[in-house]
């Protein structure tokens, strides 16, 4: 089969649909799609029996209702289509009901108390505009996950919110602006995603890596990412298998994966693919995820998407590329090449920027997560402080027109008619600021922060409610003003917006401490660790946001904030846990065969000449003693502290007792195993080291 023919085969796409679908179904199915119009249950089953025929066609035996809870990874559970006719034979059998909306139970799931509250169970409701698609012979159904009184469990549900909420906004803005022809926009996201690989039987010897996704414990390797040889670097053969077999995998589930490479640490890969409408970028970056664990199996590796499986080597993060798109096709952060256009793009802008500075703490929540923690701040993923990058020229051109100095500085070409045009930006690629969290990259604004593991919903459903808001407030300036006296009413909106809120631009280096120290005198946002940035949910300024647009009703974001707060606790209890574990049962025991090792070598050397003293033997005794009964007692200072933790009532106490106590128990155990790790004889250090692992592959 030849890439085209492979691409989406296992996809019930448009094509398929035109091919199966009688021609009214046809339409009236295109039409819910584009238009989110409600979908009758008799064009239901017609879609239904055709689904199922193809599916059937492709091997499939059975289909699920795929969804998103607050897990952060995807559920499924498969019905098959078999009907027993009553002849001891079955028949394949899928109707409109139950491809509409399915009843999962799925009571497991984390509800944050609102099952409990409305003792309902949650079910499961399809979204046509995330095509279908078949894999491991079941037809995959993308759905939302709602309680039975319609509020969300998942995280499909606020996203589709939230692009309706800035599609209206939108709209409004652009048609003010005369864009009569513009009746709707969706946003669009590129996904860029990072990973490791390693060997699967070196993750098996790792407790560590099973149940907590990174290494706890591990000493430098004598060489580390310093060289930057793996950067962009040849891929070797067994990677670039894998990444063959991925690229296929994810072809026919029509994932448009287009660019693969080494990234900057060993053993450290990324996959970008094209970028699509969020909602199917979202479904899609999930996919690409499970295909990957999935294929990396395969070829006898594992595949790491912690955002920090390696001390002292970068984590992985996911750049959230992200625009938003008319359905005539214009990309409104493109600047034009005529006046109304770089109007249009300034509007739409400065709207960005407003979000960002009024919602930089939603933004700084929504990447946030116990892994994340990790590298946010760590001079290798962006800092905690959410600020813009616009580069150089376009920071320029805003400076202008706050000084009213617009059309003198930039106006490179004047119309016959005296209208003055913006000169047209590329993408500027010697102008890259990687410190940034949000960088203006020519037609798109880049969304650094996210980690690598983390669904791209949560960041996307801030970016479109922000900027939602933004446009509204932009629109109400302009709403009443009359034709004739729109161009200077919009320039004195985007003049008046960029001066209250051009504090959030920054082009300089995020890295560095003066940077901290600056953002802190212009009163941005600094939300160090997650236990600090979780409280931001609640307060007031943002669920007015939230419930004001209809992305989260008040309880909803109250669940939510509690499953966050308890999805942190349980992350760090299980962490730590599992370094009690690998202490007590393999590293303590290791360090003490180590020393009895050394014990009998030294009184040997006794045996041979009463000159040898073991003098190599007694140094190791004694800093290898030193080290085992230092681990025993700060281990047991863990213990206490993780009973500790667990006996504080209040969560969001525990989550500040977690990050404050708890890990800074974990890094002064590790510093000590560390240091024993390295000076052990091979043989009896009790799992992989970072070597084995990062250089073997
Ligand atoms: P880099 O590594 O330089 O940031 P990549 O080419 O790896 O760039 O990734 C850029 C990503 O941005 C791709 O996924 C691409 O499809 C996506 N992208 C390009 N244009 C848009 C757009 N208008 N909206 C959203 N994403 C976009
Ligand atoms: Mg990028």
């Amino acid at each position: 089969m030849t890439v085209v023919e492979n691409y989406g085969s296992l996809v019930f796409n448009d094509r398929v649909m035109k091919n199966k679908l009688p021609k009214d179904v046809y339409k009236a199915l295109r039409k819910t799609i584009d238009n989110n119009t409600h979908l009758d249950l008799e064009i239901a089953n017609a879609v239904a029996v055709a689904m199922k025929e193809w599916a059937v066609d492709h091997g499939a035996t059975h289909y699920t209702h795929w969804f998103q809870p607050m897990t952060g990874t995807t559920a499924e559970k498969h019905d098959s289509f078999i009907s027993p006719t009553g002849e001891g034979e079955v028949m394949m059998e899928f109707s409109g009901k139950e491809l509409v909306k399915g009843e999962p139970d799925a009571s497991s799931f984390p509800s944050g108390g609102i099952r409990a509250t409305f003792e309902a169970r949650g079910y499961t409701a399809w979204d046509p505009t995330s095509p279908a698609f078949i894999k491991d012979k079941t037809l995959y159904i993308p759905t939302a996950f709602c309680s039975y009184s319609g509020e969300a469990l998942d995280k499909k549900t606020p996203l589709l919110r939230s692009m309706q909420a800035l599609n209206q906004s939108a709209v409004r803005v652009l048609q003010k602006l005369g864009q009569k022809d513009v009746t709707g926009i969706t946003t669009t996201v590129g996904p860029e995603q990072e990973y490791f690989l390693i060997d699967k039987e070196d993750y098996k010897k790792r407790m560590d890596l099973i149940f907590t996704g990174r290494t706890l414990l591990g000493a430098r390797p004598p060489k580390g990412q310093e060289m930057e040889d793996h950067y962009f670097g040849s891929l070797k053969p067994r990677v670039a298998a894998f990444m063959h077999d991925l690229d296929d995998e994810l072809w026919k589930l029509g994932v448009p994966a287009k660019t693969k490479h080494n990234e900057v640490a060993p053993c450290q890969h990324e996959l970008a693919p094209v970028f699509d409408t969020t909602n199917v970028a979202v479904d899609h970056n999930q996919l690409t995820m499970e295909v990957m664990k999935k294929v990396a199996d395969k070829h006898g590796f594992v595949c790491l998407l912690h955002e920090k499986p390696f001390e002292g080597i970068n984590g992985s993060g996911k750049h959230n590329n992200w625009s938003m798109i008319t359905n005539t096709g214009v990309n409104l952060l493109d600047p034009g090449k005529t006046p109304g256009e770089n109007v249009q793009f300034l509007v739409f802008l400065t709207a960005v920027i407003e979000a960002v500075d009024k919602y930089a703490d939603l933004m700084r929540l929504s990447v946030a997560s116990a892994g994340n923690d990790h590298r946010l701040g760590a001079n290798e993923a962006p800092p905690a402080i959410i600020s813009i990058f616009l580069g150089d020229e376009l920071t320029e051109i805003l400076q202008a027109i706050e000084k009213d100095e617009f059309f003198e500085k930039h106006s490179k070409v004047q119309l016959e008619t005296g209208a003055k045009v913006l000169p047209h930006f590329f993408k500027d690629t010697t102008d890259r600021n990687r410190t940034s969290p949000f960088a203006f990259t020519g037609n798109k604004f880049e969304f650094r922060s996210l980690g690598s593991s983390l669904s791209v919903s949560g960041p996307n459903v801030v970016l479109n409610t922000a900027v939602a808001d933004a446009l509204d407030d932009i629109y109400g300036k302009i709403r009443e003003v009359p034709e004739e006296k729109l161009e200077e009413a919009i320039h004195e909106v985007i003049k008046e917006t960029i001066i209250r809120h051009k504090r959030v631009i920054f082009n300089g280096n995020g890295y560095t401490d003066e940077w901290v120290a600056e953002a802190e005198k212009r009163g941005l946002y600094n939300y160090r660790s997650t236990p600090d940035v979780l409280p931001v949910f609640l307060e007031k300024k943002n669920m007015d946001l939230f419930t004001g647009y209809g992305v989260f009703t008040e309880n909803e974001i109250r669940s939510r904030y509690e499953i966050l707060v308890e999805e942190y606790n349980k992350t760090l209890h299980i962490e730590a846990g599992t370094l009690v574990e690998m202490i007590n049962h393999q590293f303590l025991p290791a360090l003490a065969k180590t020393i009895r090792g050394c014990v009998e070598l030294a009184n040997q050397k006794k045996l041979l000449s009463e000159k040898l003293v073991g003098e190599a033997e007694l140094a190791a005794i004694a800093s290898f003693t030193e080290q085992h009964e230092k681990l025993y007692r700060l281990t047991k200072t863990l213990q206490a502290d993780i009973e500790k933790a667990e006996e504080t009532e209040d969560e969001l106490d525990k989550a500040h007792f977690y990050q404050e106590t708890i890990l800074k128990d974990m890094e002064e155990i590790r510093k000590v195993a560390d240091e024993a790790e390295a000076a052990m004889p091979k043989e009896e250090i009790p799992y992989p080291t970072y070597a084995d692992m990062l250089f073997y592959v």
